[in-house]
């Protein structure tokens, strides 16, 4: 039969993407469904589910036999409670951004001060502030979205992953959930962990025969949604990292040390043997956005020598307020002086982001982590080869635009990875661990 395809399934903020791919990762098939309208907030399980279904429907029927596995990415810390004993939903979905600031005290007397969990987003608090109403439930379990999306192919409770679980606060250096959280009444409610990308188990039966997948397909383990992007990017290495150019800035590092720290909203997730450690600043595209149309950027920046360094200072920022590379919740965007020249004008902005680009990466050296060797870039500032030659004098790695950047390809990726652990492991290039 024809060669071994993997499929990895992205559940965004805005829709869900699939990307199918071979071995090779070479893609074969994309798609893309946009969340069907939800009535009211429970009804987004309902909503995913449905784009789920659609997607799979939109596989080509000739490549679906072919799939050896399937992973899936899904928002961060977005949350359901379901019960194990028929699969029903008992609370939410909790979506990523939804804050229980009730939660929070709670949470702040068990946890080590700072801890990722200490936010009135992060899992553990929507955990605790549906416990608080809910308590004794014995069958309860928690899954994050892509942990519940899934389980619908799998139909096996409780597993995750260890970069979904960060923020309900597993442990990825020792492996295991904290003493302090296994200490809880809620403990049974917390999903077993696995690397992301690890065998979970073959498709159910009924999707089986409904889809035409094969007997030998197996659901793998999933990550985050900007975990999988970064992935898309295929940075293996040390030292390799994406910075994403988009509204806003944002950083991530392949670091062979993990490093953390809450001022400056710097923490690292796993991945493997290595760590990928991630800043965000408020700069970014946003800025470029109040003051230009992406038709002027492209025309002033035809005019830019990246060549040479502009003598302009700026601190670019849409509104008051820094975390990263410069904690200061009171910095003002600096963009004075204005030149005459428009041209000028961008060239000291792009330049001005660069600058602040590369404090970034001095600083997660700084905190301990691998430093930049190289650099791929995602998000709309990616398409600007003026941009990208300034940054690459200005940060003194090379730097150049990330082939993939659809988190939709780093999930298959994933999807691959078991495969290509396995026959690597087959023929001796890696050792078993
Ligand atoms: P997001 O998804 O965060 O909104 P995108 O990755 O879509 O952002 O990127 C959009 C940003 O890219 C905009 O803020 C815009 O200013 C910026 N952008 C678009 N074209 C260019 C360009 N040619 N040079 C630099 N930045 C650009």
């Amino acid at each position: 039969s024809s060669k071994p395809l993997y499929l990895g399934i992205d559940f965004g903020t805005s829709g869900a993407r699939y990307a199918l791919i071979d071995q090779q990762g070479d893609i074969h098939s994309e798609g893309k469904r946009t969340y069907p309208p939800v009535g009211n907030a429970t009804n987004w399980a309902s909503s995913w589910k449905e784009a789920l279904f659609h997607l799979l429907g939109d596989v080509p029927s000739i490549y679906r036999p072919s799939i050896s596995s399937i992973s899936i990415d899904g928002t961060s810390a977005t949350t359901l409670i379901i019960d194990r004993n028929n699969g029903e939903l008992l609370g939410g979905p909790f979506l990523y951004n939804e804050s229980f600031p009730d939660a929070l005290p709670t949470v702040e007397s068990i946890a080590p001060v700072n801890h990722t969990v200490c936010s009135g987003s992060s899992t553990l608090c929507k955990l605790v502030s549906w416990w608080n109403s809910n308590c004794g439930h014995d069958s309860a379990m928690l899954m994050h979205q892509s942990d519940w999306l899934l389980w619908l192919l799998h139909g096996q409770y409780g597993v995750s992953d260890y970069n979904n679980t960060l923020k309900l606060g597993y442990d990825p250096e020792i492996d295991s959930y904290p003493s302090w959280l296994m200490a809880q009444p809620y403990s049974h409610m917390l999903p077993s962990v696995r690397a992301p990308g690890a065998p979970i188990g073959p498709v159910k039966k009924d999707l089986l025969t409904q889809f035409g997948f094969s007997k030998n397909c197996v659901v793998c383990t999933g990550t985050t949604d900007s975990i999988a992007a970064f992935l898309a990017a295929r940075t293996t290495e040390p030292g390799k990292a994406v910075t994403s150019l988009g509204s806003t800035m944002a950083i991530k590092l392949l670091s062979r040390v993990r490093v953390e720290d809450a001022r400056f909203g710097v923490y690292s997730h796993r991945l493997d043997d290595m760590w990928l450690v991630g800043g965000a600043s408020n700069t970014g595209g946003a800025v470029l956005r109040q003051l230009f149309t992406d038709d002027q950027l492209l025309a002033l920046s035809r005019d830019i020598d990246p060549s040479l360094p502009s003598p302009l200072d700026y601190y670019p920022l849409p509104k008051k307020g820094e975390r990263f590379p410069v904690s200061d919740p009171g910095m003002v965007p600096r963009l004075q002086p204005r030149p005459d020249s428009d041209t000028e004008y961008l060239h000291g902005i792009l330049e001005s982001i660069a600058r602040i680009e590369a404090n970034g990466y001095y600083l997660l050296k700084d905190l301990g982590a691998t430093a930049v060797e190289e650099v791929f870039t995602a998000g709309g500032g990616a398409q600007n080869e003026k941009w990208t030659a300034i940054r690459e004098r200005v940060l003194g790695v090379p730097v150049q635009k990330a082939e993939q950047t659809e988190a939709a390809y780093g999930a298959a990726l994933l999807a691959l990875k078991e495969v290509y652990i396995h026959v690597a492991l087959r023929w001796g290039t890696l050792s078993g661990s």
